[in-house]
């Protein structure tokens, strides 16, 4: 069984608790405009460019077989039409100017990397994280991943948005100690207008598991300015959560302020950044956006993230 990989990250701190490795799966049914992880989204291999790495050597255009790379005078411009993403370029640059983004491995590779972190997960109560991109979209290989990661007692969380067949979600659940689970707007219409998809199927699969199964689901909101912040929002969605099945005992939410990170990956996709110069969301506003939540959440606990 094998899985496309965008990237394999040990000794991450973000992800859950103690120090992870972090596997970001390749593939994504959604397409929010604030994504921070755009070299995750598409389900196949792609070319990433990073101009200032460029030795000016010209290599990369003489090697393409499709005749998509022009050299030029500074970096070389890349045609992503005509690219498929074969990797012959990447493989050839000396300057690490064009890498590639998604690699196939094996479930005996990526536990082979998992298992070299085993101290770190022992000392910091850490374990792995499983991302993306939407993990559910290679469900099959997660199940069976984090399967072998509790037969040797390592801790396992999964962060996902729940687009996915509901079977799918519940297997990987199941097996999963730690769920992060994303509703990013209760508006079906302006849900499907951030992120491509109506949020029908995520709401369904989080209620119907939250009233057959005894596991607790953290449920995260990331905040974005002038998209979903806004104070009927924020109330309607703390109201939502307070209805849902075991709530308060089984789930929290955990607002996450909006930030830039993803930006310069875009540009080495040759994309446009989708939220042009919005700015950060401040501290201040997501502690007021927490407040509004926590007002009409029942006794669910609110907090933001650090
Ligand atoms: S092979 Fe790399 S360093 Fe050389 S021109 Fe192409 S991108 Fe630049
Ligand atoms: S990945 Fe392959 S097809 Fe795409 S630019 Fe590089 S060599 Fe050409």
């Amino acid at each position: 069984m094998k899985a496309l990989i965008e990237n394999i990250q040990h000794y991450s701190l973000h992800d859950g608790p103690g120090i992870r490795t972090t596997v970001f799966f390749k593939g994504c049914p959604l397409r929010c405009r604030w994504c921070s992880n755009p070299t995750t989204q598409n389900m196949g291999r792609e070319l990433l460019q990073k101009p200032n790495e460029c030795l000016g050597c010209g290599l990369c255009a003489t090697l393409c077989p499709r005749d998509a790379i022009k050299a030029e005078c500074g970096p070389p411009r890349v045609d992503r039409a005509r690219c498929d993403a074969c990797g012959l370029c990447a493989a050839s640059c000396r300057g690490k100017a064009l890498l590639m983004a998604g690699q196939e491995y094996s479930l005996d590779e990526v536990f082979g990397r998992i298992r070299k972190d085993m101290l770190f997960y022992r000392n910091s109560g850490g374990g792995v994280t499983l991302s993306g991109g939407e993990v559910l979209a290679q469900h099959a290989f997660a199940v069976e991943l984090c399967g072998r990661c509790a037969a040797l007692g390592i801790h396992t969380a999964i962060e996902t948005s729940g687009f996915a067949p509901y079977e799918h979600f519940r297997a990987l659940a199941l097996v999963a100690d730690v769920i992060f689970y994303d509703i990013k707007h209760l508006d079906p219409a302006r849900h499907k207008e951030l992120t491509g998809q109506d949020n029908a199927l995520i709401l369904a699969n989080l209620e119907r598991f939250l009233a057959e199964t005894d596991k607790s689901v953290h449920i995260r909101l990331p905040l974005v300015p002038g998209l979903n912040d806004d104070a009927a929002h924020l109330e309607a969605y703390g109201a939502y959560l307070a209805g849902l099945p075991g709530v308060p005992e089984r789930a929290d939410l955990e607002v996450l302020p909006y930030h830039r990170l993803g930006k310069d990956k875009y540009a080495m996709l040759g994309r446009e950044y989708g939220l042009g110069d919005t700015p950060p969301m401040p501290r201040a506003e997501a502690e007021a956006a927490v407040r509004l939540l926590r007002g009409r959440a029942g006794d669910l606990k609110v907090f933001c993230a650090a």
